[in-house]
């Protein structure tokens, strides 16, 4: 059975959606695609991705029992952020917990950012606010935007409060990101930076950590060179996700191979026995895991790692460190190699 789907699974399993896949919803010149809603995320995650033309925006609102993940996939946006603002570009990482106030605004012609929420019932806030849309790409012209009775809707149906509070766009300074404050905070974290630890070739940033997120999830940032499968392996207790951000990659889930450009999503529940490869010579990767007990392995089989940009020549593999600490983690190995697989 083939995972690949172009909707939105009505069921928690394994699945594909290629970039724009999904189920879409329009307001002004924004489109909402939710990837994961609370089904097919199984409850543990959901993920919508919002593209828009300049000067669009949302309004200062918050998630009163769910964490949101912001990373920016395309041009600009300006994000307040606990009344702070900031002018975030690709890779930029934003970390919302419960109960802060955020808004945003698109700043360049072609802005686009995937939103994370968790555990989620965020999704049914752009069934709320948006129109259905048959079509993938930000429309050229401006579709009716939500009124006060869609907002009204959106706090009924979804994790959602409107303040009506008017931000003061114009204002964020590019240079202020902050770093990982190590608590649960709302924080920025601008691409390349976050805590860093290297596997072999590939260099992961850990952007949200378990003492961000109460342990609920972890967020990590991965890049890599042209290289060797990983070990194919399943969890039995944590959701993976891998979202493709630059390059391509192959993935197998199930027995099933899979290639991944950018913008393309996969869910790995637990118990579906996976593994990836890195295939051309930047490729780059973005992962939420949830619940965040994983957070363990990447520093059992990585080594902190100061420089921003993976080394020429590979770093240490610990898997003898992984092998002696196996029943600490929720890893089960299947085979060497997905290649290898009988
Ligand atoms: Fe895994």
């Amino acid at each position: 059975m083939t995972q690949l789907q172009h909707t939105l699974p009505k069921e928690c399993k394994a699945y594909l959606l290629r970039r724009g896949d999904g189920e879409r919803y329009v307001f002004g010149r924004q489109v909402a695609t939710i990837i994961a809603d609370t089904a097919s995320g199984g409850g543990v995650f959901e993920l919508a991705t919002i593209a828009g033309g300049k000067g669009e925006e949302f309004p200062v609102h918050l998630h009163e029992n769910t964490y949101e993940s912001i990373l920016v996939l395309e041009g600009r946006i300006e994000l307040m952020l606990d009344g702070a603002y900031y002018m975030l570009a690709p890779g930029d990482y934003a970390h919302i917990p419960p109960g802060v106030k955020h808004a945003y605004r698109m700043a360049a012609h072609r802005s686009a950012f995937a939103s994370y929420t968790v555990p989620g019932r965020v999704s049914d806030m752009y069934r709320a606010l948006g129109e259905p849309y048959v079509y993938v790409e930000p429309p050229a012209e401006e579709h009716p935007t939500f009124g006060e009775e869609h907002l009204e809707r959106a706090s009924q149906a979804a994790d959602v409060a409107f303040t009506g509070e008017l931000p003061q766009w114009g204002s964020a300074n590019a240079g202020d990101h902050a770093h990982n404050p190590g608590l649960i905070a709302p924080y920025v974290i601008e691409n390349g930076e976050g805590e860093r630890l290297l596997t072999g070739d590939q260099l992961h940033r850990l952007v949200a950590a378990q003492a961000n997120t109460n342990g609920e999830y972890i967020f990590v940032l991965s890049d890599g060179p042209k290289g060797d499968p990983i070990v194919e392996h399943y969890h039995e207790h944590h959701t993976e996700t891998f979202f493709c951000l630059q390059g391509q990659m192959t993935m197998w889930a199930n027995g099933e191979e899979i290639v991944l450009f950018p913008g393309d999503f996969l869910h790995v529940p637990a118990g579906t026995v996976h593994a990836y490869r890195l295939d051309t010579h930047y490729t780059k990767v973005a992962g939420l895991l949830a619940s965040g007990l994983f957070e363990p392995f990447f520093r059992t089989l990585g080594e902190p790692y100061e420089p921003h940009a993976f080394p020429s020549v590979p770093g240490p593999l610990r898997m003898d460190r992984v092998m002696a600490n196996m029943k600490n983690l929720d890893l089960h190995v299947v085979a060497r190699s997905p290649l290898e697989r009988k």
